[in-house]
């Protein structure tokens, strides 16, 4: 028979979501009455703009016409999309031409890992989302794990100790480096000194980073960067993935864009956009065309407008899970609350707890399902990711019986 792939093999069980999922389910079995808020998962919540759903309403129903049909578009986005986003969210600072249009953020981080192979040395964030080190194991860039992390991933901590940004000197020359900013979990979000040293980094180390901006839409601080590309020396080392899930609450509909600037080269002077075209090309056929209409609504001004305010919505359940945290009981229990409101995630630590514990305790007495943070990483463990994707009555439902609880 054929052989397994062996990166199946190493990678570990223990799946994050998959364990919430399967201790949910065992308490709402034996407490069929229990009615469960989850602070959990990383899914939104609020439906969509109407502008922005209309958008694709007309967009489909013109392809039943002879004039708005339209069949394989360009394997890299729709022209006026591409342009749209280097103009609105780029301002100058990407063309339109290093812009990629795709089915989301997650399926480009796979297909970048297919770009640099299975020989690249892999460092990420500690915690991280998943996808950076489980797709470099699937792709044989990263080996079995010895328990305290997989063979050649260098683990960079981000704690309170050193104030969420790492310390870049464990990275070894010529490694991927994936940064997340503003931070899944951690909601962290990177100045742009702390940017510009992670650029000088990459560039003195020939290093690439993979920027994940995800939640570029969420940062209100005008002082914090949006992208990667307002870093001067970014263009020879940086390539920045992004998604309308966030922004728009398309993570059912589907639709991400990468940056892929075209100063940036391999060691062998070829240029990676060129590269990138080609996987595009080659192993993707475009993203949605009805989608893509809907990416082009969210960028006239109109829907701008309607993105902001969804965020904004989630934003005031980031306000209320901070305060519910700061409260009386919470206090007594030392919980260190760290959230900088340009995120959607709250990180808290409880000293001298274990992240599971805490998430056992705070389902079983609150009937709230959280993350636990070790799930992201060693450098989670204590600590709880409280998601403010929720409607609002829910989750302060959920505060108001989180403020009950005694540690
Ligand atoms: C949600 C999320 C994404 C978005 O993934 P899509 O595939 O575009 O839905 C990317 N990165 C991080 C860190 C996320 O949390």
């Amino acid at each position: 028979m054929i052989k397994r792939n062996t990166g199946f093999a190493n990678l570990t069980a223990g799946y994050l979501f998959p364990e919430v999922a399967r201790r949910r389910r065992e308490f709402e079995e034996k407490n069929p009455q229990a009615k469960i808020i989850s602070l959990g998962i990383g899914n939104t919540t609020e439906p969509l703009p109407k502008f922005i759903a209309q958008a694709m309403a007309d967009y489909s129903l013109g392809l039943a016409t002879p004039e708005g049909y339209s069949g394989y578009g360009d394997e890299q986005g729709n022209t006026e999309l591409r342009a749209k986003i280097a103009e609105v969210w780029y301002k100058g600072m990407a063309t339109s031409d290093e812009v990629f249009i795709s089915d989301g953020a997650k399926c480009d981080i796979a297909r970048i890992q297919t770009l640099f192979g299975s020989k690249v040395k892999i460092a990420v964030q500690d915690p991280a989302y998943p996808v950076y080190v489980d797709g470099s194991v699937i792709v044989g860039a990263a080996g079995k794990n010895n328990g305290k992390g997989y063979k050649g991933v260098t683990y960079m901590p981000c704690t309170p100790e050193n104030n969420f940004f790492p310390d870049l000197s464990v990275v070894k020359k010529n490694s991927l480096i994936y940064f997340c900013s503003p931070n899944n979990p951690t909601g962290a979000c990177a100045t742009k000194t702390q940017l510009k040293t992670l650029v000088d980094f990459a560039n003195s180390h020939d290093c690439i980073i993979i920027y994940d901006a995800a939640y570029r839409e969420f940062i209100r601080d005008p002082e914090l960067p949006k992208t990667i590309f307002e870093i001067e020396g970014s263009r020879t080392c940086a390539i920045e993935i992004n998604s309308f899930s966030k922004p728009a609450g398309f993570t059912g509909v589907r639709l991400g864009w990468s940056i892929v600037p075209k100063e940036l080269k391999f060691a062998d002077g070829t240029s990676v956009n060129k590269d990138w075209n080609r996987v595009m090309t080659t192993l993707f056929n475009g993203a949605s065309n009805v989608v893509q209409a809907g990416g082009i609504a969210c960028l006239e001004p109109e829907g701008i407008k309607a993105m902001k305010d969804v965020i904004d919505y989630y934003l005031v359940n980031v306000k209320t899970i901070e305060d519910t945290l700061k409260g009386e009981n919470f206090k007594k229990a030392g919980v260190e609350i760290y959230s900088t409101g340009n995120s959607p995630y709250v990180w808290a630590k409880f000293p001298g707890f274990k992240s599971w514990d805490v998430f056992d305790k705070i389902l079983k007495e609150a009937n709230v399902v959280t993350t636990p943070g070790s799930g992201f990483g060693p450098a989670g463990e204590s600590f709880i990711r409280f998601s403010s994707f929720g409607h609002q009555e829910s989750v302060n439902e959920a505060c108001e019986r989180l403020s009950k609880l005694v540690f």
